[in-house]
């Protein structure tokens, strides 16, 4: 079943340092753009602080531990007080900086077809997982599909609107092998996202042997 949220249980995790970098990522530049989601994971924090004392020569070695380690390095260049846009790339939450340093303007797309453009960020991930910026053109979608795991897309940019609803920036739109849908971007403008896939997209309809085969 779809959600517009991501659970309790993954927002403890990540404030405990035991999501991996790739999930890691995704939640703290959700956290960046959703201020209200960022108030819940505090209370979190102030638990996972506890159990760090516990747990940290363990917790500071995960995956989930570089890129909470990252993150904080480009807070500490902040200005105490400053927006949650980092000046460095200009439209880009704080902790995507560290893997875009030149901003979504210098990103290296590489077309897909059918309007679709992807970018892999250099992220460490297990295998079948995937990070990526997405780029819909505007009007354009994602050929109908299901999912071999679970897939979080997280809006930068835009808005696309599918099967579950309509997803604008800062929203997350979490997507499991239950779920079939097809996102379509709106027409007043590319959408962005930043999406974490645990498996391949598994794609339905006649271009379909080509698009699972693109998908790989
Ligand atoms: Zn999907």
């Amino acid at each position: 079943m779809a959600q517009h949220h991501l659970n309790d249980e993954t927002l403890l995790d990540y404030a405990t340092g035991s999501l991996g970098e790739a999930p890691s990522l995704l939640v703290a530049t959700h956290l960046a753009l959703a201020p209200e989601a960022a108030r819940e994971v505090r209370h979190y924090e102030a638990l996972g602080g506890a159990l760090l004392e516990r747990l940290e020569p363990v917790a500071m070695e995960s995956p989930a531990g570089a890129v909470l380690a990252r993150i904080e390095a480009a807070n500490d260049d902040a200005a105490p007080d400053a927006a949650p846009m980092a000046a460095a790339g200009a439209g880009l939450p704080a902790p995507l900086c560290a893997y875009l340093p030149d901003g979504l303007d210098g990103v290296r797309w590489r077309k897909v077809g059918g309007g679709i453009s992807e970018y892999v960020l250099p992220i460490e991930v297990a295998r079948g997982e995937k990070v990526a910026l997405l780029r819909i053109e505007a009007g354009r979608g994602v050929p109908m599909h299901t999912h071999h795991g679970d897939e979080w897309t997280l809006v930068l940019q835009g808005a696309f609107e599918d099967e579950n609803g309509r997803f604008g920036p800062g929203d997350i739109a979490i997507t499991t092998p239950d779920d079939t849908h097809h996102p379509v971007a709106d027409t007043d403008g590319d959408c962005i996202c930043l999406t974490y896939t645990e498996a391949p997209l598994r794609f339905k309809g006649p271009l379909a042997p080509l698009f699972n085969f693109l998908a790989r």
